[in-house]
Parts: structure tokens; C-alpha cells; sequence
């Protein structure tokens, strides 16, 4: 069958087709796609809600990716915020802005990664909007569910709280370093499929939470050290973080010597890891470490909440401190 491309289908068209690939059996979903709003069945819950935008060739190119596992990075990136609270994530609408170029079989692959992103966790796709536009926009909304008492903040961090991580650090960013660079070959291929293929840690922010094991929380999307500002800007406190400690996977300290003279700058402001930071009273360390075990991600002990006058420091393997300038990220800088 000879590929199609969107002009030829148009709008109707390709709300059609991506109608027939989805389909939900969940009950409360009272109306999907194919009305004026979907319509959900609440029950005695919160409500969460969170949105990411991807732009092509500012969040991505063409060229490094294919649809398929774009959709799964759309979604994931979502799924990572809704872990970061330890809630369920429930249902996304998306919003595409679509050249009329692009190949309808580009748009199939795409909602084939989002579905394959998605249902894993339970999730349906219950809506969106498409619209012409001369760069692929992507733009996700998803609605997940929490108890009140059983959320995780940003807010919440105490002086004498250890600081965790999950995974490891710095893997996506030097993987996206690796993609501008003209590609990777051997084991480097594993930092740049870190990039293009995110897993959101839900199961391990739902049983944080689930179990009290955390005094605040946010996902590490920007980078470890600006994720590490927005927790101690909400808590009100400061951090010490040891270099030494950070959890370095072995391609990371294998080709970092290519791209940094400095072993740990792009694990520190380097973005996109999609892990989980958070804060915990040391009476929870065993707890932690059991935790980490039964799912099988590593989880590191990276340092400790501090008074909020000491600020941000850094300890050097030396055992000398410095307060971090270059901080990670930032659009618009
Ligand atoms: P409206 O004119 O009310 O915005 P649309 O014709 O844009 O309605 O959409 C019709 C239905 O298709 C709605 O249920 C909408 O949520 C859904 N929809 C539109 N675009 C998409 C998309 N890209 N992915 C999933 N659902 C979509
Ligand atoms: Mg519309």
C-alpha cells in the first residue's frame, strides 16, 4: 500500500483514523474521542493535571528520532510529572501541529509509540485537536488521579533530610550531546537511546508516596541541579550535594572524557534523565534501600537538606565546596 500524505487526507480525515487506533474498556471514560469533550466519571479523588509542549527542532529533529519512539517520548515526559507526585496517571489529550507534507504513515507510527507509552500505565488517550503548521508542535495534557493525603510536593523538604536519586545521571543529556555530534557508535548507543526513549518512573513514585517514604519530590527534567533549586525554593531549605556520590552509569564515565573535561558537569546540569529526586527523614534509608531492590532501580543517597541560608553547595571529592553557577536549562537564555 503506497503511503498517504496529510494533505490528501485532511483534518476529518486523520481524526478518523486516529479514532479507530484507540479505544478504552474503562467505565468511568462516559465519552471519548468523538464529541465536543470527553466526559470522565469522578470519583471521591483529586484531579491531577500537567502539560508538555515539544517543538520540532527546538525539543527535537526529525532527523535523530523516528515517530514511533517521539510518541513514546511525549508521553513519557508527561507520565514523569505525574509520577513525581506518586499519583495514577488516567488519560491524555494531545494537540498536533502537522505540516501537510508530513506522511500519514509517520502519524500512525506516532500514535503507535504513544499508545505502546501509555497503555502500559493504564492510560487512554480521550481527545485532542489537530491543526495545519509548517513544524510538528506536540502538546500533551494529562490527567491522572491522587488522594489528597497521599501526594508528594516540591514543598515539604526538612534540614537533616537525606537527598535520593534514582537511576542515573547525566545519560540522556551527554546521549543528546553524542546525536549533535553526528551520532554514536558501540555502547554509546545506549546514552543516546537514554535521550530518545525516557521511562517514566511511576511505579517507583507511587510506592514513595504510597508508603511515606519521602518528605517532597519532583522529577529531574532540566537537569540535577535546577530540579534541585525548585525543591529547596518550595521547601525553604538548603542542599548539600556530593560529586563522589552521584550514580554514574559505566557508558556515562566511559565517553564523558570526550565531550567534558569535568566528570560530573553534564550529570550535574545536563537534562532530561526523567528520574526521581526527593527528600527523606535517615530513619527511612533501610526502607529505601528494600524498596529499591524489590523494583530493581538503583536509588542513591546524593547528599543532605541544609539551612536555606547555606544555599546550594556542591562538596568536591577533596572535600572542598563551591556553589554551582551554571545551573542547567533554561528556555529563552
Ligand atoms: P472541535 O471542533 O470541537 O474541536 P474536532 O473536530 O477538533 O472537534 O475533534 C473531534 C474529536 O476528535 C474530539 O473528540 C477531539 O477531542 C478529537 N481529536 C481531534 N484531534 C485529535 C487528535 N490529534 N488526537 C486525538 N483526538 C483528537
Ligand atoms: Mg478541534
Amino acid at each position: 500500500m503506497t503511503d498517504k500524505i496529510l494533505r490528501e487526507i485532511g483534518e476529518f480525515g486523520i481524526i478518523d483514523r486516529i479514532r479507530r487506533w484507540t479505544g478504552s474498556s474503562d467505565p468511568a471514560l462516559l465519552q471519548g474521542i468523538g464529541d465536543d469533550v470527553a466526559v470522565i466519571e469522578m470519583r471521591r479523588k483529586v484531579l491531577l493535571a500537567t502539560t508538555d509542549i515539544l517543538i520540532e527542532d527546538i525539543h527535537f529533529k526529525r532527523s535523530w528520532s523516528d515517530p514511533y519512539r517521539l510518541g513514546r517520548k511525549a508521553i513519557a515526559v508527561n507520565l514523569s510529572d505525574i509520577a513525581a507526585m506518586g499519583g495514577v496517571p488516567k488519560y491524555f489529550l494531545i494537540s498536533l501541529g502537522l505540516p501537510k507534507n508530513l506522511s500519514l504513515s509517520f502519524v500512525t507510527s506516532f500514535y503507535r509509540g504513544l499508545k505502546d507509552g501509555s497503555r502500559r500505565f493504564g492510560v487512554d488517550l480521550v481527545g485532542g485537536d489537530t491543526s495545519l503548521s509548517p513544524r510538528i508542535i506536540i502538546n500533551i495534557c494529562l490527567l491522572g488521579e491522587g488522594t489528597k493525603g497521599g501526594l508528594l510536593f516540591r514543598k515539604g523538604a526538612r534540614v537533616g533530610d537525606d537527598l535520593f536519586v534514582s537511576g542515573t545521571l547525566g545519560d540522556a543529556a551527554l546521549g543528546l550531546r553524542m546525536l549533535e555530534k553526528g551520532g554514536a557508535k558501540g555502547d554509546a548507543s545506549r546514552l543516546i537511546e537514554k535521550h530518545l526513549s525516557p521511562r517514566p518512573r511511576i511505579e517507583l513514585g507511587q510506592a514513595i508516596a504510597g508508603h511515606r517514604l519521602a518528605t517532597a519530590m519532583i522529577d529531574v527534567s532540566d537537569g540535577l541541579l535546577i530540579d534541585t533549586t525548585h525543591l529547596l525554593k518550595e521547601s525553604k531549605v538548603g542542599a548539600r550535594i556530593r560529586e563522589e556520590q552521584l550514580p554514574l552509569s559505566r557508558p556515562y564515565r566511559k565517553w564523558i572524557r570526550s565531550y567534558s573535561k569535568d566528570l560530573y558537569e553534564i550529570a550535574l546540569a545536563g537534562g532530561e534523565d526523567y528520574e526521581l529526586l526527593f527528600t527523606a527523614p535517615p530513619e527511612k534509608r533501610k526502607e529505601i534501600l528494600t524498596l529499591s531492590h524489590s523494583l530493581r532501580i538503583p536509588i542513591t543517597r546524593i547528599g543532605e537538606i541544609v539551612h536555606r541560608k547555606k544555599g546550594l553547595r556542591i562538596v568536591q571529592r577533596d572535600g572542598r565546596e563551591y556553589s554551582p553557577d551554571r545551573l542547567g536549562f533554561e528556555h529563552f537564555k
